[in-house]
C-alpha cells in the first residue's frame, strides 16, 4: 500500500482544507462526510468519496478525523468497527484530554494504532508557514507517518500520554478566547463611546503583541513559585481592573468579562497578597481546582 495516500473522515471547514492540502500534493485521497455534498468540489479535484465509512477505512491505512469532537468520532466509526483493525487513526478532533485517553483504549481495542492531535491553526493556514499541530501517543507511530502528516503543518509530539496533545491544545485556546473576547469587549466599550473597532486596531495589537515580554518576564517567576510585588502589586492591579470594569457599566456595556478578573482579584486581595505580585493568582486559581 502506498504511502502517499490516506483516508480523511470529516469535511467541515478543516477536514476539506487538509483534503485540499493533500490533492494538492498529489495524495492518493479516499474521504467521508455525514453530509456526503460537501465532498462534491474535492471530488471534482481527484478525491474518491466513500460510500460507507466501512469504505473508507478499508482504502488507506492511514485515517485522519476532522470531526466536531470525539462524539462524532463515536457515531461514525462505530459504523465500522470492524473496519478498524490494522489501520493507523489520527483524531484532529477537539475535545479533552480525559477523553482522548477513552478514545485511544476505545481505538486500540479495536485493532487499531492512535494519535491525539491537536491543530493550532484556523483552515486556511493549513500546510501555510508557521502550522502546527501537537501530537501525544506512541512517537513510533508519528515517525512512520511523519512525512504525510508534515504536509498539514509541523508535528509536535507532546508524549506518549494520549491525554497531552489534547491539553497543550486547550490550554492554547484558554488563552485564545479570553483573549479573543477582551478585545471584543473592548471594541463593544469603544463603540458605546462612538469609537470604531478601526480606530482602536492599532493600540489593540500593540496591546496583544506587547504580550510576550509580560510572559517572558513572569514565566520564570512563576515557575520558581516567586511572586515578588517589586515590579507591580495586586492592590494595584485590583484597582486598575476596577477602573476598566466602571468605565464598562457607564458606558452601558456588559462588563461581566472584566469583572471576573475583578472578582478573582478582590478574592487575592481578601486572602493577604495585596503587597504581591498579581500573577500570584495562580496560586488561588490552583487550590480552587483542588
Ligand atoms: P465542524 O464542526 O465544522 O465540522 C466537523 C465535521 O464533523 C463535519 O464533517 C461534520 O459533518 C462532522 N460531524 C459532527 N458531528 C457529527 C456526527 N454526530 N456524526 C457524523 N459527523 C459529524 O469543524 P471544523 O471542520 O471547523 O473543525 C474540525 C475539528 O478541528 C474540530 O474539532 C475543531 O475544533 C478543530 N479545529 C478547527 C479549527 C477551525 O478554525 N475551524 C481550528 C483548529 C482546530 P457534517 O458535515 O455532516 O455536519
Amino acid at each position: 500500500m502506498s504511502k502517499q495516500s490516506l483516508t480523511l473522515v470529516g469535511l467541515g471547514p478543516m477536514g476539506s482544507a487538509m483534503a485540499e492540502a493533500y490533492l494538492a500534493r498529489g495524495y492518493e485521497v479516499t474521504v467521508w462526510n455525514r453530509t456526503a455534498s460537501k465532498a462534491e468540489p474535492l471530488v471534482a479535484k481527484g478525491a474518491v468519496l466513500a460510500p460507507t465509512v466501512a469504505d473508507a477505512l478499508a482504502a488507506h491505512e492511514l485515517v485522519l478525523l476532522s470531526l466536531t469532537d470525539h462524539q462524532a468520532m463515536y457515531a461514525v466509526l462505530g459504523q465500522a468497527t470492524e473496519a478498524l483493525k490494522g489501520r493507523t487513526v489520527v483524531n484532529l478532533s477537539s475535545d479533552t484530554p480525559a477523553k482522548s485517553r477513552e478514545a485511544a483504549d476505545w481505538v486500540n481495542g479495536h485493532g487499531a494504532a492512535y494519535l491525539t492531535g491537536g491543530v493550532t491553526v484556523p483552515p486556511h493556514r493549513i500546510a501555510g508557514p508557521g502550522a502546527l499541530t501537537f501530537y501525544s501517543g506512541p512517537r513510533e507511530v508519528l515517525e512512520e507517518h511523519r512525512a504525510t502528516l508534515e504536509v498539514i503543518s509541523a508535528a509536535d509530539h507532546r508524549g506518549e500520554d494520549q491525554g497531552l496533545a489534547a491539553l497543550f491544545y486547550q490550554l492554547q485556546l484558554d488563552i485564545f478566547w479570553t483573549s479573543l473576547f477582551s478585545w471584543l469587549h473592548a471594541v463593544a466599550v469603544a463603540k458605546a463611546n462612538g469609537i470604531s473597532a478601526a480606530d482602536i486596531l492599532p493600540y489593540a495589537s500593540g496591546t496583544l503583541a506587547s504580550m510576550p515580554d509580560f510572559l517572558g518576564f513572569y514565566t520564570p517567576r512563576l515557575d520558581e513559585g516567586n511572586f515578588a510585588g517589586d515590579v507591580e502589586r495586586l492592590s494595584m492591579g485590583l484597582a486598575s481592573i476596577e477602573h476598566v470594569v466602571e468605565t464598562g457599566l457607564d458606558s452601558g456595556v456588559d462588563s461581566s468579562l472584566p469583572t471576573a478578573v475583578l472578582e478573582l482579584l478582590r478574592r487575592g486581595f481578601d486572602a493577604g497578597r495585596a503587597e504581591d505580585s498579581a500573577t500570584s493568582i495562580v496560586e488561588l486559581l490552583k487550590q480552587a481546582s483542588a
